[in-house]
């Protein structure tokens, strides 16, 4: 991709919303790296997974957004963040993006959360695409101190720019919620196993009907020292790379041993 490190046309999405600050630091981060086009959700949008809207028109709003030169192209879409990413590859962006970034997330999307992010997704669609794409998260809910994952954002994208991409997959980075200057480097890691021990807390709404919300105690699973998890964890910067490929390709063999075609 060095070819495009000129001036590359940057894609920006995100799963919290166009009016996140998050997104924010994002654009702020690279914009003088490249060609900005923000296209993000109206609203927020995180845990919707790869959610698309199909039974539903989607409109795209052209929105205020500054950053460090100035107006922005940028639209809030009333749809998800895969939405964003195949309606602005469609219609939105003057020509082919060189590279599509999501986030950055207020929140960590490490181990299986891959699966329920929209910050993620939103990157996945563009790595079906065949564009290379990067999904950023920093390690801390609700609000935060952007400063530093803007920091690592930058430092990452130009080493993509810099280096040949590897094909069909996307870079899902995980940002420790510690200062820049104490951020030991970029470990490449693999997803952790863990998964959410959910428990619904139940209510009783003004009508005395009952209703749940989800709750759930994270549990990570895995004592190996190159997950995700281990990484954001000890002060690194967690780089995994991800295809979407679900393919368990470990159990196909096993599955071949069985008499699926012995109709006798
Ligand atoms: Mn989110």
């Amino acid at each position: 991709m060095a070819d495009n490190r000129d001036r590359p046309l940057i894609l920006i999405s995100n799963d919290d919303g166009i009016e996140a600050a998050g997104i924010l630091s994002l654009a702020a981060a690279l914009d003088s790296i490249g060609d900005i086009v923000i296209a993000a959700p109206l609203q927020e949008m995180s845990a919707v997974g790869h959610a698309i809207t199909m039974r539903d028109p989607v409109r795209a709003r052209p929105w205020p957004f500054r950053g460090p030169s100035g107006q922005l192209t940028a639209y809030a879409v009333s749809g998800t963040p895969a939405d964003c990413v195949k309606l602005a590859l469609d219609k939105l962006v003057p020509r082919r993006p060189d590279l599509v970034v999501s986030g950055i997330n207020h929140g960590p999307n490490t181990a299986v959360n891959v699966i329920y992010s929209g910050t993620v997704s939103a990157a996945t669609e563009a790595a079906i695409l065949g564009i290379p794409s990067i999904a950023f998260s920093y390690c801390k809910w609700g609000s935060g101190d952007f400063e530093a994952s803007g920091r690592v954002a930058r430092q990452v994208v130009e080493q993509v720019l810099d280096n040949e991409w590897p094909a069909g997959i996307l870079l899902n980075v995980n940002i420790p919620d510690i200062p820049f200057d104490q951020i030991k480097g970029v470990m490449i890691t693999r997803q952790a196993q863990a998964r959410w021990e959910e428990q619904f807390a139940e209510r009783l709404d003004p009508f005395d009907r009952p209703y749940y919300w989800l709750s759930g105690t994270f549990v990570n699973l895995d004592s190996g020292t190159n997950t995700d998890l281990w990484a954001v964890d000890n002060g690194w910067v967690s780089v995994t790379p991800v295809h979407h490929d679900l393919t368990a390709y470990r159990a196909m063999e096993a599955l071949q041993q069985w008499n699926w075609n012995d109709k006798a």
